[in-house]
């Protein structure tokens, strides 16, 4: 008789609110075989609080290709597993990646169990364009590191979201003062579905001078969601045609961001209004 695999199931378990999962969530949770947990204290808290005694192992993120490499055994050899992280949904700048693509390489099933994400969460009360967006996980450590990943991110017309903690917010935002638009819509969901749950709209020098002037805003978890930069009508970009053939000629040697930077120098004219080109004409060139 041929063995049965295991599947392993992805779990979103609460980002505060334990009330905050689903009944689905709760009934993998009970009847896998075995949780995988980022760490096995923070999820016995939440089992217990649901009344859930299933076996609990740890996930080491610093060993994860090896936890990966576990994982895969026990599913072939016919366990079922659930897979958590400390909040929210597995894998969203939390650990499980080198297990996901493992269960794919050895041809097993993975199964999502819906629930809480921060960053979805936040986009959804923000009242800022979704679509599209980009989720950049954390930003950079250092003060230096993190102005040149603002920097790169200046002229995106797009929404972009990161997480921050709350040893870093007010640097954070210093350091994007410090090279974004002071006017730039930016919103701040704080504490998502807890008491201190606080979601304020902003331009930049306002957020700023909010988060210095009051410690409460200083405190928790925290999702930030930065517009992206005005979007120039194209009827308004003008370049000469000079600059324009040197735009349209490195466009098809470099970069798009390699080639605005080359034409800004080169010819002078507004980043802006090159980059803005820049992206008509790959677009057009991708229809
Ligand atoms: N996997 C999680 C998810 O689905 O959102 C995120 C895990 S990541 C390690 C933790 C970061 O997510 C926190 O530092 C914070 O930036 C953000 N976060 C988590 N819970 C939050 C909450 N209740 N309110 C605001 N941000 C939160």
């Amino acid at each position: 008789m041929t063995q049965t695999s295991g599947t392993l199931f992805i779990v979103a378990t609460p980002i505060g609110n334990l009330a905050d999962i689903t009944f689905r969530a709760i009934d993998t949770l009970k009847s896998v075989d075995l949780i995988a947990a980022e760490d096995t204290r923070h999820v016995k808290m939440l089992l217990q609080h649901y009344g859930i005694s299933n076996k609990v192992i740890a996930l080491h993120q610093h060993n994860e290709d090896k936890a990966a490499l576990d994982i895969i055994e026990k599913l072939r050899s016919g366990i079922s597993i659930a897979l958590v992280s400390d909040a929210g949904t597995p894998l969203i700048s939390d650990p499980g990646m080198p297990v996901v693509k493992a269960v794919h390489e050895a041809n097993l099933t993975v199964v999502p169990i819906t629930g809480a994400c921060a960053l979805i969460a936040a986009l959804s009360v923000a009242g800022v364009a979704i679509t599209p967006f980009t989720f950049e996980g954390f930003t950079p450590r250092t003060s230096g590191a993190r102005q040149t990943f603002f920097k790169e991110r200046a002229e995106i017309p797009t929404t972009w979201v990161f997480y921050e903690s709350c040893h870093r917010i007010l640097d954070c935002l210093q350091d994007m003062a410090s090279v974004l638009p002071l006017e730039r819509s930016i919103v701040i969901a704080r504490e998502l579905t807890k008491l201190h749950e606080t979601i304020v709209k902003l331009p930049l020098g306002e957020m700023l001078a909010l988060v210095e002037r009051d410690a409460n805003m200083r405190r928790g978890e925290f999702v930030v969601i930065v517009e992206g930069a005005e979007k120039i009508n194209p009827a308004d970009i003008d370049l000469t045609s000079e600059q324009l053939r040197v735009l349209t000629l490195l466009l098809t040697q470099c970069s798009l961001k390699q080639a605005v930077s080359l034409a800004v120098e080169i010819t002078g004219a507004k980043k802006k209004l090159l980059y803005q080109k820049a992206l008509e004409i790959n677009g057009a060139e991708g229809e």
